[in-house]
């Protein structure tokens, strides 16, 4: 296990609210990949409002964040379910950083979409080392978002 100290410093530079790195180790040797926990042993049922820390059960869950340095970053959380004591719902937590069943984060999809309205998909992809097809998916994944969650903002594009 790596060192407190190095883990803190790592927390740091990924900088998530409410998330700890708690591992790393390199995939390869330019890519890293970091094990996240939530602090919070709880969360808030969606359904009731009742706080629960039941956990239901648990699945590794891997997302895709912006680069570091000469690093692609890949994070590795452990995404829970609870289930409410209350209401006896099941549900999953919500992950601040990445949207719902995406396999990349928030930053990285809003440093993507940045970099194709200032160049193109073929220079956003080099930038982070990412193909064209994975530049072109966050692109496809973002307008369904567009249109599923704010229809009217759209006659302002
Ligand atoms: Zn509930």
């Amino acid at each position: 296990m790596p060192s407190n100290s190095l883990l803190h410093f790592i927390t740091k530079i990924i900088k998530f609210e409410g998330f700890r790195a708690t591992n790393y180790h390199f995939i390869t040797e330019n890519e890293l990949l970091i094990q996240l926990e939530n602090k919070s042993s709880r969360a808030t049922c969606p359904h009731c409002h009742k706080i629960t820390d039941k956990v239901h059960q648990s699945h590794p869950y891997r997302v895709r964040d912006i680069p570091l340095s000469i690093w692609d970053v890949f994070l590795l959380v452990d995404h829970r379910q609870f289930k409410c004591k209350k209401c006896h719902k099941v549900f999953s937590e919500e992950l601040s950083f990445v949207k719902k069943r995406r396999t990349y984060t928030k930053r990285l999809a809003e440093k993507v979409v940045k970099e194709v309205l200032e160049t193109d998909v073929k220079n956003t992809g080099e930038r982070n080392r990412m193909t064209s097809a994975e530049i072109e998916t966050i692109l496809k994944e973002l307008e369904q978002d567009l249109l599923t969650e704010k229809p009217k903002d759209l006659t302002g594009l």
